[in-house]
């Protein structure tokens, strides 16, 4: 399904997963006691309309968002969306002014955290998904809370010289996040964001990844069998890899930095939504995953 230089835009292929976990964050909005609100998610899903609408409507309760993920879904998506919404409080406070978030799709951080004056944030993903995120904001009257950059660009490609190109400035503190995007890439590119990373991070820098581990192979081929076997016209095990270079808070220390991570269901736990990997309900995602931050020596 996936090729070196497949392309895509917010509603084909990877671009498409932007939307799922946008979707999540709107149906976690909804709760009464939201792990974290993001209020421009569901603008996201209303503006494509269709099936990603009725999702916030309850109208398609076997949506790929359950059938393919878990009923815990939204869940895992509150809480990482908490967990990376916390970790850049943390890192702003630090006085960092430059924030690469890496494949943002439809984060909408840029617009809604609070940040301090003179904080530049780099959003760097495909040309169609940041141009429907910035037309879709702009029609509401949404505008960013920050100087917000996009940065369209393959990540497969030389994306920190487009960083440096637009401004990024290396000698200068900067906080970076990847989320949502590891699974998406093979080995060796993972390894190249990382190094991307590290190479254009000084002293003091922050860095968080969303990791995770590959899934059992056999699992993984049942998912993907199930999904080509399935109604729904929606892939996920598909545009994944299912491939690690290293886990990333490995990676991190043995590069200088100081790095601590926590799995997915220990934060969960954590914020009071404990959940056990091993139940059906938890789909075969939620054990894979772990939150990492560091700090550059
Ligand atoms: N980080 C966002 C979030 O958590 O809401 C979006 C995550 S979404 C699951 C995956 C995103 O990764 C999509 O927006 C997709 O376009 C982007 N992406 C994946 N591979 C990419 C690549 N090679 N180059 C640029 N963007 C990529």
């Amino acid at each position: 399904m996936r090729t070196d230089d497949d392309s895509w835009d917010i509603v084909t292929s990877v671009g498409s997963t932007a939307l799922f976990v946008a979707a999540a964050r709107a149906l976690e909005a909804q709760k009464p006691e939201p792990l974290a609100v993001d209020p421009y998610a569901e603008l996201f899903c209303r503006a494509v309309g269709g099936r990603w609408a009725d999702l916030l409507d309850d109208r398609a309760p076997d949506h790929k968002l359950q059938a393919t993920f878990g009923s815990y879904f939204v869940s895992f998506q509150g809480a990482r969306t908490r967990y990376f919404d916390n970790y850049f409080r943390v890192a702003a406070d630090s006085g960092a002014r430059q924030v690469v978030i890496l494949a943002a799709g439809l984060d909408s951080r840029a617009y809604r955290l609070a940040w301090p004056d003179g904080t530049v944030v780099y959003e760097l993903d495909k040309p169609q998904v940041l141009e429907f995120k910035r037309m879709t904001l702009a029609g509401q009257g949404a505008t960013p809370t920050a100087d917000r950059r996009e940065i369209a660009v393959d990540l497969r490609d030389d994306w920190p010289r487009a960083l440096r190109d637009n401004g990024f400035d290396p000698a200068r503190p900067s906080v970076w996040l990847a989320e949502g995007l590891m699974l998406y890439l093979p080995a060796a590119a993972q390894e190249r964001v990382f190094t991307g990373i590290d190479m254009l991070a000084c002293s003091g820098s922050h860095t968080a990844i969303e990791d995770a581990m590959p899934i059992d192979e056999k699992v993984f081929r049942e998912c993907l069998e199930a999904e080509r076997a399935s109604e729904v016209n929606e892939v996920f095990f598909q545009l994944i890899y299912n491939e690690r270079c290293a886990p990333a808070d490995e990676w991190f220390t043995a590069h200088g930095w100081k790095a601590t991570g926590i799995r997915l269901t220990e934060y969960l736990s954590a914020v009071g939504h404990p959940i056990d990997p091993s139940t059906p309900e938890a789909g075969p995602m939620i054990g894979a995953i772990s939150l990492v931050s560091a700090v550059k020596r």
